[in-house]
């Protein structure tokens, strides 16, 4: 076997989050670092997620880096293509696109304890790294219904989030399966073409409002040339999102009025009494992540559109059996199925200090780490959208920059210190996820109602429970006597100081 190849920092993972990470490392000076991409290109989700309609449901200067203002988001809403844009703008004018390896899957993340490094291998090469940075996104494996014979479907079948584009839809019967954020998207942009759409409904969704608008060329010149503008409509995107956190987490009774809003939006939409009975939803609103669309109802209501209720029992040949016996003719069945979050494939690919997989521990004990990011028996790993960090009202590109603003300050005290590495203590790890356990108990993600920030046992590990600044506020500073430390002249003994 070739030599490893020598890295002092290893990002795995080109979208937001492992970008952040390589834009902000090398800005402050840590040069040495590779990072590594499966696909062929940056963006992550936002590669991946290129299916008819796709588009973002956090106003766009409030989901964009805080360090890359963009004055010229064409709408409120930002549509993929324009995000997909605005990410590889910024990778090149950071200067870090050398950086990236594209087409190299990390197959294993294992930490040699007596090293006190990790070794990397890839589809590619060896790497031997001082820190891993986990920039593999919580939305990025997609899970595919487990549903009987759909592999004996004789026509096309795909994800949301691996969208075959060279299947034509126009005068096709499809099947699309979920009423998620995605199918919500998915659904209104394929309706008119098709001959006729069958959406099947497990649960249904909660859906606002869409107040996108065209930002006319006016407002963005605004935008480029009066000083601060940009950044106070951000502080009001922000401010008017965070509002929700109080009912989401606190005082229920602060979610009537979008309840309210939610009832009213599908009454003035919907004149059908029976659609709108299956439409309604039956859970608190924002245990799921609330969905906004001006045009999914109305689709819904269509003449060659049905909202299929009843339980799908199997999957034949030529389409779709309902638990009613019947059975739905398809030729293209879409699953908008989501993302294997809390139990996400990559989990299995890293091992730490005492040789155990990241999803064997989670699997055991519950997804944890210590602030979203680091975990016991896993020294100089930095998990970025890590557990307890997900969000369904804001932005996540601002948890992942509080993220990085833990992960910088780390590696500069690692350096000032001169320590090898750093592992947060099992007893402060315990603590500081009693405490958010005993947070969540209290919050609408945990009233009943099935959703990605569960896990298998029904906790709610993948979100955060609070204000989003308090997690700001968290993770200003990396908080050094919270973590045991070897330092760098003596690791290869596996000696150990702070202990
Ligand atoms: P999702 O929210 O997890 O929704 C999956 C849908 O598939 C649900 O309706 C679910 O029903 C249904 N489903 C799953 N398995 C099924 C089965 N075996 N049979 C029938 N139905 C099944 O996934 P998503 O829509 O892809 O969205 C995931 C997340 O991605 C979102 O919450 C959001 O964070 C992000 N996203 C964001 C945007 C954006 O605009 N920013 C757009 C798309 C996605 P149940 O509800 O009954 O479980």
């Amino acid at each position: 076997m070739d030599h490893p190849k020598i890295v002092d920092v290893l990002v795995v993972g080109a979208g937001f989050s492992g970008l952040g990470a390589a834009i902000r490392l090398t800005q402050e000076g840590f040069n040495d670092l590779v990072v590594l991409e499966r696909g062929s290109d940056v963006g992550g989700t936002w590669r991946d997620n290129s299916y008819p309609g796709a588009a973002c449901d956090v106003p766009s200067h409030l989901y964009s880096f805080s360090f890359a203002p963009n004055p010229d988001w064409s709408r409120a809403f930002s549509p993929q293509g324009e995000i997909y844009d605005y990410i590889r703008r910024v990778t090149h004018d950071a200067g870090v696109r050398e950086k990236i390896r594209f087409g190299v899957d990390v197959t294993a993340v294992e930490f040699e304890e007596d090293r006190g490094r990790w070794t990397v291998r890839t589809s590619e090469d060896v790497y031997d790294a001082r820190v891993v940075v986990l920039g593999v996104g919580a939305l990025c494996e997609p899970k595919r219904p487990d549903i009987d014979g759909i592999d004996d479907f004789d026509g096309p079948v795909f994800h949301t989030a691996r969208w075959d584009h060279s299947v034509t839809l126009a005068d096709k019967r499809v099947a699309v399966i979920g009423t998620g954020a995605s199918a919500i998207q998915v659904v209104p942009s394929i309706a008119p073409q098709v001959s006729h759409l069958d959406v099947y409904q497990r649960t249904a969704p909660w859906v606002l409002p869409r107040m996108d608008r065209k930002y006319p060329e006016i407002e963005r010149a605004a935008y480029r040339r009066i000083p601060g503008l940009q950044r106070a409509m951000r502080a009001l995107q922000y401010a008017s999102r965070e509002f929700q956190v109080v009912g989401l987490t606190r005082t229920r009774a602060a979610l009537a009025p979008i309840k309210a809003l939610g009832r009213a939006h599908l009454a003035m939409q919907v004149r059908d009494r029976r659609l709108r009975e299956k439409l309604t939803p039956t859970f608190e609103i924002g245990c799921k992540r609330i969905l906004l669309s001006n045009t999914w109802y109305p689709t819904l209501a269509r003449e060659n559109v049905d909202v299929i209720t009843e339980p799908i029992s199997r999957v034949t040949k030529d389409g779709i059996v309902t638990s009613d016996g019947v059975e739905h003719p398809s030729d293209v069945l879409v699953v908008a199925t989501g993302f294997h979050v809390t139990d996400s494939p990559f989990f299995d690919r890293v091992r730490g200090a005492d040789g155990r997989t990241l999803a064997d521990r989670w699997e055991d004990e519950g997804m944890e780490a210590y602030k979203g990011t680091t975990v016991a028996g896993y020294p100089n790993l930095f998990v970025l959208v890590g557990p307890a960090t997900g969000l369904g009202h804001s932005s996540m590109i601002y948890m992942i920059e509080s993220q990085l603003n833990y992960l910088l300050d780390a590696m500069r005290t690692m350096r000032d210190r001169e320590l090898q590495t750093v592992e947060i203590r099992r007893a402060v790890q315990d603590a500081y996820n009693r405490e958010l356990r005993d947070g969540i108990g209290d919050t609408v993600w945990v009233s009943g109602c099935r959703s990605w920030y569960l896990d298998a046992k029904g906790n709610a590990p993948a979100v955060w429970p609070d204000f989003t600044f308090a997690f700001r506020r968290e993770t200003r500073e990396f908080d050094l006597s919270a973590y045991t430390r070897t330092p760098a002249a003596t690791a290869r003994a596996g000696q150990e100081v702070g202990r």
